[in-house]
């Protein structure tokens, strides 16, 4: 299997450190407000990376931290007047129930930074025992200079390094030489004790603390969204190597691109922001699921109501070429001719850094090449068939099988779904969602 690492800039043979085994690592949501559809975006395609991993036979550790301390928090406390941790754990809440109904559940462990102080002191101590971090009068800071690796990852140099989301910053050796520590600036933000005075981490100590802890200095995978590459990724890295002397921190770095809402970035101020509650109100999640997997990860995606509608009619073409299929599988296995060059596309394409879109176009191959003779196929041909949907099912995290549909007595239902179709038919699809999740809450399930 191939995949690429941003690291070397090219796909790499998946050679992992433990035979069958990965530890994985995603960078997880600063919990300051609901999750959005580009947060879905992302940790669908690791959900899957996950998913298929383990089809192939691995063992998959897979940890994603929670930023439950940071200046959005902060903020967002202050204006909301609800103290940063009883805030942080409202949206972790919520966070955690929005991944669950877009069936991304393969996180093993959340780790919260406020969790992790302890090991975040200890590794802030050992940098500063060997030479590469120094106390200020605002904090710790790591001196960028002792580390002429910077930029590895992203390519950049030095200069490049903003000071981001650090504070009140005076007392630095040199601009870009990033927070580890920050000490207490205002009254009413959280604080730890530590051997430089109260204050709370930086953001880029919690993750490599975490995956140092769990994992050790070396581990296989780390991901999210490619904006963390510079400069987050590479001060992990520079915090990390610097630390053990032992390189590479990791080898395949994983980075999902951005989504965005009809070609412009997602943003409040452009009124396009869209949360993944909203989103569930007028869509199914399986057809958000299918709508970003149906892009490589790596590609930028742009979310429209227009593909959104494109991926609910893929995926009902799959279900009813599923529903042509009236055979159970049982234990035995078979193999199915006309199935073979199709199965060996979707696995190829999953090996081939996890290519989604060209493994679902291998399932649309399977139905324009077998749809039309499926009567004249043994039920060993469909078992066989229907076996390996099942595995992509699983693999994608959707499901093929038909919903149950609660149809009413009546004419008035079918006069609704009528009036519905033509309404989908001119692209009215505001009016027709509306009418649909009018209908869900009267307790009738419409499936498209
Ligand atoms: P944040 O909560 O902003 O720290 O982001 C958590 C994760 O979601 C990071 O891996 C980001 O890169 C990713 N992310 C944030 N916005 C988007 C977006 N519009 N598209 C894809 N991924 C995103």
């Amino acid at each position: 299997m191939d995949v690429y690492s941003t690291l070397t800039r090219s796909k790499e043979d998946f050679v992992t450190i433990n035979k069958n085994r990965v530890n994985l690592f995603v960078c997880g949501p600063t919990v300051y407000d609901d999750a959005h559809i580009g947060h879905g975006r992302t940790y669908i395609s690791f959900d899957t990376i996950k998913r298929y991993l383990e089809f192939k036979g691995y063992a998959v550790f897979y940890i994603q931290n929670i930023t439950d301390i940071d200046d959005k928090i902060i903020n967002r406390s202050k204006e909301s007047g609800i103290p940063a941790q009883e805030l942080a754990r409202k949206f972790e809440k919520r966070y955690i129930e929005d991944m669950n109904k877009l069936n991304v559940n393969g996180v093993n462990l959340f780790a919260r930074a406020t969790d992790h102080v302890d090991e975040i002191l200890d590794q802030i101590q050992r940098l500063i025992d060997k030479g590469f971090a120094y106390e200020t009068e605002d904090g710790v800071y790591f001196e960028i200079d002792k580390f002429p690796e910077f930029g590895k990852l992203s390519n950049r140099n030095v200069e490049e390094l903003e000071s981001h989301r650090d504070i009140a910053e005076t007392t630095k050796k040199n601009p870009q030489d990033f927070a580890l520590w920050k000490k207490r600036v205002g009254v009413d933000e959280p604080t730890w004790p530590s051997p430089w005075g109260d204050g709370r981490p930086g953001w880029h100590i919690e993750d490599t603390a975490i995956t140092e802890y769990y994992f050790g200095p070396q581990y296989d995978a780390h991901g999210g969204g490619l904006d963390l590459i510079f400069p987050h990724h590479e001060a992990e890295i520079t915090q990390m190597e610097a630390v053990s002397g032992k390189a590479p921190m990791v080898k395949f770095w994983l980075h999902t691109g951005f989504l965005n809402v009809n070609g412009e970035k997602m943003s409040k101020s452009l009124n396009n922001f869209i949360t993944i509650r909203d989103l569930l109100k007028d869509y199914a999640a399986e057809t958000f699921r299918f709508f970003v997997l149906s892009t490589h990860y790596r590609s930028p995606i742009d979310f429209s109501k227009d593909s959104l509608h494109q991926s609910e009619k893929s995926l009902d073409r799959i279900r009813k070429y599923y529903e042509l299929l009236d055979v159970s599988v049982g234990e035995d296995s078979f193999e199915c001719e006309a199935l073979a060059p199709h199965k060996k596309e979707f696995f190829d394409s999953m090996d081939d850094d996890f290519n989604t879109p060209k493994a679902i176009a291998a399932i649309f191959g399977l139905i324009n090449d077998t749809k039309n003779d499926l009567d004249s196929f043994s039920d060993e041909d469909k078992i066989a068939i229907k076996a390996f949907l099942d595995d992509v099912a699983h693999i994608l995290g959707v499901s093929f099988e038909t919903e149950e549909v609660s149809a009413g007595s009546d004419d008035l239902l079918d006069l609704i779904s009528e009036v519905r179709s033509e309404l989908r038919a001119n692209k009215q699809y505001d009016l027709s969602d509306k009418i649909r999740s009018d209908l869900q809450s009267l307790g009738y399930e419409i499936n498209d």
